[in-house]
């Protein structure tokens, strides 16, 4: 099971921080996208998208053009803060404002969700309990792997499995992992995709049973302008090389991602899985 989802923030981005070349920078994200969705039909494939609040507030044709091509549409928020510092209160609040804007913009109910750079955590897993009182069903946040910010390493890590947080359960789909030179390692999302070498990626999706990718619009844009800075105590460096690296051939080489695996959407592998053979993760007080 190979499973196909985006994290739909880069108008956010570009507008928030006030970076990059602003003239040109919306078409650039609307072309991606286009090419992203017309590769999609090609092969009749569906996937999820992880919409931030505020991308479907100011942007809300982006949104509607994806719903309307027949895809996943589910929550990342509503403008991208990271949970690590914000009470269950701001939680609450983020959630419930996200999940209103997209629901009108699409006229559906949404019922999947991913955090802000997975910053669901070990020490902030009652979020869970927050996001199933707003009707959330399936849950993408947990990166099983050590991360900058974000990452819960001590989570099940084999497949998807149900969270049962008090009286609630959701569908937990974490991103998928492999193991190798003593490590887990993410090889199939964001800037772990493009640092990779396809031969790697393509073994690691082939010996799995279950794989979660995770790609921005950012992580395909040749384009945008390359900034030298350090970011919430990373080196500049470290930072350049993470947001830059293999950036001119991350496209051609998802398309042929695209062309060589199989994908589905969240939903699509929801109705696929016996969630009675799933294991169970107890979180939170009893
Ligand atoms: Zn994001």
């Amino acid at each position: 099971m190979n499973i196909l989802t985006f994290d739909i923030e880069d108008w956010w981005v570009y507008d928030h921080y006030s970076i990059g070349k602003k003239e040109n920078y919306l078409p650039r994200m609307n072309r991606y996208l286009d090419y992203i969705l017309d590769s999609l039909d090609k092969r009749n494939f569906k996937a999820t998208f992880f919409c931030l609040g505020e991308v479907a507030d100011k942007y809300s044709d982006v949104i509607k053009l994806i719903a309307s091509r027949g895809h996943h549409i589910g929550c990342h928020s509503f403008n991208h803060r990271f949970f690590g510092n914000l009470t269950p209160e701001e939680i609450a609040e983020d959630t419930r404002k996200a999940l209103d804007i997209i629901e009108n913009v699409i006229g559906e109910k949404v019922t999947a969700y991913r955090a802000p750079a997975f910053s669901i955590t070990e020490k902030n897993k009652w979020i869970f309990g927050i996001l199933a009182d707003h009707g959330i069903k399936y849950d993408c946040s947990i990166f099983p792997a050590d991360r900058s910010f974000g990452g819960f390493p001590g989570f099940y890590k084999k497949g998807p499995s149900v969270i049962k947080y008090q009286n609630s359960l959701i569908r937990e789909f974490p991103i998928s992992v492999t193991h190798f030179l003593r490590k887990d390692w993410v090889c199939t999302g964001g800037g772990y995709f493009r640092i990779f070498p396809y031969w790697k990626i393509k073994s690691c999706v082939r010996e799995s049973d279950y794989v979660m990718t995770y790609f921005h619009i950012k992580d395909f844009d040749k384009d945008q302008q390359r900034r030298f800075a350090s970011f919430q105590g990373e080196s500049a460096i470290v930072r350049y090389f993470k947001n830059y690296y293999g950036l001119n051939r991350s496209f051609l080489k998802f398309q042929k991602f695209l062309a060589e695996f199989d994908f589905i959407s969240v939903k699509q592998a929801n109705d696929q899985i016996d969630w009675n053979q799933v294991p169970i993760n107890l979180i939170g007080e009893f």
